[in-house]
């Protein structure tokens, strides 16, 4: 299919709205994408016709949504090509599939001496609940370290790796600069010494197309939010030897076998991890996003933002008094930047009342910050519906905020 610009930007309602007077151009969306259409009617049909709990009834409407719910598990386990649907696990997001992942393999595979290795470039969902197990099991959390352009150093990776490493969980792509890390050369490594790996792919599903099996991840996570689907959804997916063997992250219904005051016994995979009611009208509705994607196609969309960061990045590297942070070779989607002598938040003040979103700040990654040291970042992140003239009005209002400040 054609790239047709024009078409994409009408599917999506939140692109037309004025700000302050002015049409909003859209740069944040590494923090979360907008919706297009058919995904917030999917959300709208579902109650205003099915609104049935899964799993449980016999009645009509209640297949009903267990068949919209199971139709999107087998859509994502479509999308990454997973093996089989029983390791789609539905979250609510990337934080809570990790949460479930420190807890649980935590649980059953560390034990006081054992390591765990994340990286320098990791957002603080991928730190600190490996940090809280690790201190909780008196394990060490050694980190890979990053050079100047904000790229993994591999080698010191190698050096991290030893006997007593139970898990490798790294980001696919930075929410905070925009390094594609070398993810399969890091599940690589970490096989040949028998160590499983966990890929943070909130950032990377968005901007790369994802096979599960060709990567050989033993997880990977991810949320709907980030993919243009509904907030409070998301997937770890993980390999079924390892989900077989982890225990509950979360107890009550749904997740159970048989109950008696004695003793439970837990329900099969995949629904031994999905406790309670789950969030039934935004899972379809992921599920629309993920049709969405498929029809514009991800080629085309990785073409397409290729494109715009080139153009992006030359832009603001034109401006005088700017600085990149994050000049890996190999990046996606973010570009996160200073303006000398002016405070990120400042800047991001004026640029909000020129009508533009972009996110200033830590990105919830403050060791990135720390590693550079500086306060934060003024980040522009991108989307397939975002244009080269939405890049020239940010680079206008660069320049005015300079212009402001000087
Ligand atoms: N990991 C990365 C790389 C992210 O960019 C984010 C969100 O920005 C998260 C994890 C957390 O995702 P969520 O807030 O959807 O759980």
């Amino acid at each position: 299919m054609n790239f047709d610009i024009k078409k994409i930007r009408k599917d999506f309602p939140a692109l037309h709205q004025e700000i302050y007077g002015k049409p909003l151009v859209y740069l944040d969306n590494a923090a979360t994408t907008l919706k297009p259409q058919v995904v917030i009617d999917s959300i709208t049909n579902y109650y205003s016709t099915i609104n049935s709990n899964v799993h449980r009834g016999v009645h009509y409407l209640s297949q009903q949504a267990t068949e919209e719910f199971e139709n999107t598990r087998e859509n994502i386990r479509k999308y990454i090509n997973a093996r089989n649907t029983h390791e789609i696990i539905f979250t609510k997001g990337t934080t809570e599939s990790i949460n479930l992942m420190a807890y649980s393999f935590g649980k059953k595979f560390l034990s006081q001496g054992d390591e765990v290795i994340i990286s320098e470039l990791e957002h603080h969902a991928n730190i600190v609940p490996w940090q809280m197990i690790c201190e909780e099991k008196r394990a060490k959390l050694k980190v890979i370290p990053i050079n100047n352009n904000g790229e993994l150093i591999l080698e010191k990776f190698k050096d991290l790796i030893t006997k007593k490493t139970k898990i490798v969980s790294v980001s696919h792509i930075s929410n905070a600069l925009g390094t594609v890390n070398p993810i399969k050369a890091i599940i690589d490594i970490a096989h040949q010494h028998d160590i499983p790996v966990m890929i943070d792919g909130a950032q990377g599903i968005v901007h790369e197309k994802i096979d599960v099996q060709e990567l050989d991840c033993d997880f990977y996570c991810f949320s709907s939010h980030k993919m243009y689907g509904p907030m409070g959804v998301g997937i770890l997916f993980g390999k079924e030897e390892y989900l077989e063997e982890m225990p509950p992250y979360q107890t009550g219904g749904e997740m159970i076998k048989t109950v008696t005051f004695e003793k439970t016994t837990f329900n099969e995979l995949p629904f031994k991890f999905e406790t309670g009611t789950p969030n039934v009208a935004d899972v379809i509705g992921f599920g629309s996003a993920i049709d969405y994607i498929k029809k514009i196609g991800i080629e085309n969309i990785i073409r397409y933002e290729e494109e715009l960061l080139k153009y992006a990045t030359q832009m603001l590297c034109g401006i005088q008094g700017l600085r990149i942070y994050g000049e890996a070779k190999k990046k996606a989607g973010v570009i996160s930047f200073l303006l000398k002598d002016i405070h990120p938040y400042d800047a991001g003040i004026i640029i909000d009342k020129l009508s533009i979103a972009v996110r200033t700040g830590q990105h919830c990654a403050q060791p990135v910050m720390d590693r550079f040291g500086i306060p934060g970042t003024i980040r522009a992140s991108f989307a397939f519906y975002n244009t080269k003239e939405e890049v020239d009005k940010l680079v206008e209002a660069i320049l005015k905020v300079q212009e402001m400040f000087n």
